[in-house]
């Protein structure tokens, strides 16, 4: 349920609604936007029913949201909401890049992927150090010396880092290193982890899992808000479908969807989303077109040579091209690239 304030209500009438609410052992989520706050309440419908808080003073109107996602929801906040990242934001107006390889390999490597994506205009670096590769023989990353080396690579370029965490264990370390927390689509609905980085203060980039509904995503989503995080920016990755031209098959529905219905940012990874690097560009250019704040894509100095997702790896006069490409569709709609 959802608490609606007058635009003109005082603070202690907000603060007499929270106290009701709490008091009848009720979670509340506090929106409080432009024009007015928003109350969310969390809890037994049963409790929630029986509460008395429309005849409350400074109350304009109590709303049911049917939905099972509630804080996500636009009817609990109305206006987009923008993740702040170590000065970096999601969801403005700007679109905001996180490039980078899908793995990271070397030093050398890496911080010639990051002088790269820097050069061209991205404002994070993106690079795995845990992979989740279907073999148990591919390479797996290289744990917590590459989360060294995406610090180093940030102190040399001044790039944010995000990178994926694959486990309620590593959230605490992979949190040291990184300014931007990713759950993989293998891990859309590893629920304790999704709760761990809820109570995490690191702001997360929620990939779509490959076989989940928006709502599902939606649902993700929730978890880690309802943890207290309400950093939360969502990653569309493509899902897997009969197509098997392509690796996945990217749902840009799903951005004007999820711009529909929430109020988070959502970003698009068209590498992931087609594993072919041919399709990357025009995917990039669509997904912008489409409204979406942001892209992940990946680039290495050398696809050829990479040692995971090489097929779907932008070289660095691709990047460039990409970069230049989206930025020209980006003004057309009155964003710029971040
Ligand atoms: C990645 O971004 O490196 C990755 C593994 O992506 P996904 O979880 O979308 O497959
Ligand atoms: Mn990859």
């Amino acid at each position: 349920m959802i608490i609606v304030m007058q635009p003109n209500a005082e603070q202690q009438h907000l603060d007499k609604v929270v106290k009701r609410v709490t008091e009848a052992g009720l979670k509340v989520h506090l929106s409080e936007g432009k024009q007015r706050t928003i109350i969310g309440i969390i809890g037994e419908k049963r409790i929630i029913a029986e509460l008395p808080i429309a005849a409350m003073s400074g109350v304009e109107k109590v709303v049911a949201v049917t939905a099972s996602y509630k804080l996500v929801s636009r009817e609990f906040k109305p206006e987009d909401s923008i993740i702040q990242v170590g000065g970096i934001e999601i969801g403005g107006s700007g679109i905001a890049v996180m490039a980078g390889p899908c793995a990271v390999e070397s030093r050398e490597q890496l911080m010639e992927s990051a002088m790269i994506v820097k050069q061209a205009g991205a404002q994070f670096l993106r690079g795995g150090a845990y992979k989740p590769r279907t073999s148990p023989y591919a390479f797996q990353g290289l744990e917590e010396y590459g989360l060294q080396l995406l610090a180093e690579a940030r102190e040399l370029t001044g790039l944010k880092v995000v990178t994926e965490v694959m486990d309620v264990q590593s959230v605490g370390l992979v949190s040291e290193y990184a300014d931007m927390l990713q759950i993989g689509a293998r891990n859309m609905q590893n629920f304790q982890l999704l709760k761990a980085v809820g109570r995490s203060n690191k702001p997360v980039l929620l990939k779509r899992g490959m076989a989940a509904t928006i709502s599902e995503w939606l649902n993700a989503a929730e978890y880690i808000l309802n943890e207290g995080n309400y950093n939360v920016a969502f990653c569309e990755r493509g899902i897997r479908t009969f197509e098997d031209f392509t690796r996945n098959t990217l749902d840009l529905s799903a951005v004007a969807i999820i711009k529909t219905v929430s109020h988070l940012p959502i970003i698009v990874d068209p590498s992931h989303g087609t594993g072919l690097w041919r399709l990357v560009r025009p995917m990039a250019k669509a997904a912008i077109a489409a409204g979406a704040d942001g892209l992940m894509i990946e680039v290495h100095p050398n696809p050829a040579e990479a040692l995971s997702d090489g097929p779907q790896s932008l070289t660095p006069q691709n990047f460039e091209e990409l970069m230049a490409e989206t930025a020209a569709i980006a003004a057309v709609l009155g964003r710029r690239m971040a």
